[in-house]
Order: structure tokens, then C-alpha cells, then sequence
């Protein structure tokens, strides 16, 4: 499709919402972001290099773009209203307005919804106003709680007992939250996202993907915004069988229906975090957009034109024919500075070796005098694709090794010995 297109943020994500609008020659990119990405600026017409949630900025640099669409990356924007302001300026978006984001940026709303709406998948919860009712049912609960603030937190916000914290901890914690907190059980079971494109009334599901959000190899160390993550070339996980695929498929379908039954149909991408347990799969968080590193891995597959997919998303009449994936595994391998995700080494130079048949996705990097340097959060993404995921990860793996600099990533990611640990913990939950 011939189409001007907007593309709002500069990480790994929106490098490869890029890459992929880019398949499509005639599609013509404009890109916004805060600081510089080289992978994303030498793909696009024109860059406005704005913070995203600078929506004044953003407005008249679309208009006088001539852009056709919008396609939002991160959730920041989305809060801020971003969409509802492009459409005023008459462009639409690839992405909820700011009522509709409330799935993401508001958990209680996102529970109260799937409560309202008897969707299955939601797990037992309780929003408490202020710490001191959150101490009282903390106390008070048989089992062990996840403590979660209502708003955005980057993914890092969640601090779960019997893992992070014991009862005086989770106390302390809702404390330290200050207002209103969202207590949940803890769910016990295997982590997979389903991200879909939806356009008000259609949902169109991509491949399963599964993240890894410690630091260390083994599952080990701090939380992070995701290490790394990998899909399977029938596009399923093999901790998930095909009756838990359609009931977190069903818990998608039903919240789509249940947000235009509100009067805040959901248009964009919607991100789906489950949890496998014995009962099946159980709602962690829904997410407004695409997932870092999720996005790298279905993204890097697609084959369809995803401008024509936009514009089908935009008309409501997206169907199964307007999006097609290749069938082939992935896997996605982050490379982040020493010391983070908490002490961070920034300033540092970085050479890229041969990184052979992988995909690049540049993250928070800098390019200083042809020389890339760390900042202080995910460097580079690459992607290796395959018939097998043997196939991918040793792809992705040889180019994550071949770049030199005060960086490192997790070599265990896509790797037979992490998806049997998967399965078998599985396996010890049913
Ligand atoms: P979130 O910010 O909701 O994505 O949560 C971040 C991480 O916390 C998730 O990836 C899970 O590993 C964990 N988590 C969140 N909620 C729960 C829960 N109710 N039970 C167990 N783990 C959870």
C-alpha cells in the first residue's frame, strides 16, 4: 500500500515497527523520538527527535508530514492522549485512545472490566485506596499476594511475596506505593504473551512469545524490561497446549467485545501477559501495544504488508487473509550495558563484529562521530530466524557474541536446556 506512515519512539520496538513498514517500498516513514536511533532514522523521511508525550510538537510535524496513519510504540504517548490528538488533527492511529488505554495504563480498570464482563482468566484481586486497607488484607490473606501500583511502572513495579518480599515486606511496599495499590494472588505457572491487532471488533493473533524478564543467566538476578525472548516455527509454545491457546485466545476476544460494549472500542495491538497455571491460563497484565522484545519477534516474521494491515485496522475490516507470519522460529537476544539494569555503564563504545544473517534492532544507543555508544537502559536487539529454534538461537547467538564493548546478554535465551526447564516446570505444576 502506498501510505505515509508516522512511527512514535526510538527503541528496539519502534526499529522494528520500522523495519517492517519498510518491507513495503511505497510506504514512506516519519518518525518521532526523544534521542537519535540510527536504525530508525536511516529508515525514515524525516525524523522530529521530540519526547513522544510532547504531543504539541507531534501534531503539526504529522500534518506537515502529509502522514496517512500513525503507529504508537510505547505506552507513554498513549496515556498522554496521543491518539486522540492525531485523530482530531484527522489522522488515525495504530493504537487505543487514551480511554481505551486505560487496559494498560489503569490495572484496576483492566480488573473491574474483566470482572464487569465475567471473562475468564482474572485473578482473585482487590484495590485498596490507601496502605493502611492494604495492610489489613495482606494480613488478613491465606496465600501469597502479588503488590502492584495502579499506573505505568515500565514493567518493574511489581514486587510478589514468597519471591520478592514476605508479608511485612509487601506491608512496606504498599506503603512506599503511597496511594492505591493492586493486590492480587500470586500466580504460580509459565509466562507467555499473545499480542494481536485489533481493530475495534476483529482480533488477528500473532505467535506466541515467550520473554525473559531476570537479568541473569538461569533466571537468576534483578527484574529487567526483558532480556530476550523466543517463538516456535508452528507459532504455538510447548507448554501450552492447544485448549490453553483458545482460552487465552477466547479472554482476548471477550475483553475486545467487552471495550466496545463500554463505548471504548480497542483499536491497535493488544498485548495479552498470561500466566499458564493448573487452571489454565490466568491474566497478568493486558498491555496497549506491542511488547520490547515481543515486537522484534513476530514483527521480524511477518509477511503481509503491515501498512496494508494499518489500513485495514483503520477501515474495521481487518480479517485472517490480511495477516500472514512466516512459519519459522525466533529468537531474540538483547545486549545491555554492564552492571544493568541497576548500575548501568553509559558512554560506552561498542563495534559491531559480523553479525551475519541476524537482524539488527537498535535500542537506547548513540552514535557519536560513527562510533555507538551505551546509555543507560537495552542496547541492541538482534534476531536470528530459523527453521528450528536450534537454527535461530545459534544465529542470534553468534552475533550477540561478535559485538565487543562493556556489554553482555544472556546466552541461555532460545536454547533446548531453557525450553525443557519450561516444560518440566510445567509439568510440576499440573
Ligand atoms: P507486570 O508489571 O504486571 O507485567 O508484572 C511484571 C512481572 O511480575 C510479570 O512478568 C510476572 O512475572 C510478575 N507478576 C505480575 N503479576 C503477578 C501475579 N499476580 N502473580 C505472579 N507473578 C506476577
Amino acid at each position: 500500500m502506498d501510505m505515509k506512515v508516522l512511527v512514535v519512539g526510538g527503541g528496539g520496538r519502534e526499529h522494528a515497527i520500522t523495519r517492517a513498514l519498510s518491507c513495503n517500498s511505497d510506504t514512506k516513514i516519519f518518525s518521532v523520538m526523544a534521542r537519535k536511533n540510527p536504525g530508525i532514522a536511516r529508515l525514515s523521511e524525516r525524523v522530529l527527535l521530540e519526547k513522544e508525550t510532547n504531543i504539541e510538537k507531534v501534531i503539526p510535524f504529522a500534518t506537515n508530514c502529509g502522514v496517512d496513519a500513525a503507529v504508537i510504540g510505547p505506552e507513554a504517548p498513549l496515556e498522554a492522549g496521543i491518539v486522540d490528538r492525531l485523530e482530531a488533527a484527522g489522522i488515525p492511529s495504530l493504537g487505543p485512545t487514551r480511554a481505551a488505554a486505560r487496559i494498560e495504563t489503569d490495572k484496576a480498570f483492566c480488573r473491574r472490566l474483566m470482572e464487569r464482563h465475567g471473562i475468564a482468566g482474572c485473578p482473585e484481586y482487590r484495590v485498596c485506596r490507601d496502605p493502611e486497607e492494604a495492610r489489613r488484607f495482606i494480613e488478613s490473606y491465606d496465600g501469597d499476594l502479588a503488590v502492584k501500583p495502579i499506573g505505568l511502572t515500565g514493567g518493574k513495579g511489581v514486587r510478589i511475596m514468597g519471591e520478592h518480599v514476605d508479608v511485612a515486606g509487601a506491608v512496606e511496599y504498599a506503603r512506599e506505593i503511597g496511594g492505591s495499590v493492586v493486590l492480587e494472588e500470586r500466580l504460580v505457572g509459565e509466562e507467555f504473551t499473545l499480542q494481536a491487532f485489533v481493530d475495534g471488533e476483529h482480533l488477528i493473533p500473532m505467535p506466541l512469545v515467550q520473554d525473559h524478564k531476570r537479568a541473569y543467566e538461569g533466571d537468576v538476578g534483578p527484574n529487567t524490561g526483558g532480556m530476550g525472548s523466543y517463538s516456535l516455527a508452528d507459532h504455538m509454545l510447548p507448554f501450552v497446549s492447544r485448549r490453553d491457546y483458545e482460552k487465552a485466545l477466547r479472554i482476548m476476544t471477550d475483553t475486545v467485545a467487552a471495550m466496545r460494549a463500554e463505548g471504548t472500542p480497542y483499536r491497535g495491538i493488544l498485548y495479552g501477559q498470561f500466566m499458564n497455571t493448573r487452571e489454565g491460563p490466568k491474566v497478568i497484565e493486558f498491555n496497549a501495544r506491542f511488547g520490547d522484545p515481543e515486537a522484534m519477534n513476530v514483527l521480524s516474521l511477518l509477511e503481509s504488508d503491515f501498512a496494508g494491515i494499518v489500513g485495514h485496522i483503520i477501515e474495521g475490516d481487518l480479517a485472517p487473509s490480511h495477516v500472514r507470519f512466516a512459519k519459522k522460529a525466533t529468537v531474540c537476544k538483547y545486549l545491555v550495558p554492564e552492571g544493568y539494569p541497576d548500575a548501568p555503564r553509559a558512554n560506552e563504545p561498542l563495534t559491531l563484529g559480523d553479525y551475519g544473517d541476524a537482524l539488527l534492532y537498535y535500542a537506547s544507543v548513540e552514535e557519536r562521530d560513527g562510533t555507538l555508544h551505551t546509555l543507560t537502559s537495552r542496547t541492541l536487539a538482534f534476531v536470528g530466524r530459523g527453521e528450528t529454534l536450534e537454527e535461530a538461537e545459534a544465529i542470534a547467538e553468534k552475533a550477540a557474541s561478535s559485538v565487543s564493548g562493556s556489554v553482555f546478554h544472556r546466552r541461555d535465551i532460545g536454547t533446548p536446556e531453557i525450553l525443557e526447564k519450561r516444560c518440566q516446570h510445567m509439568r510440576e505444576i499440573l
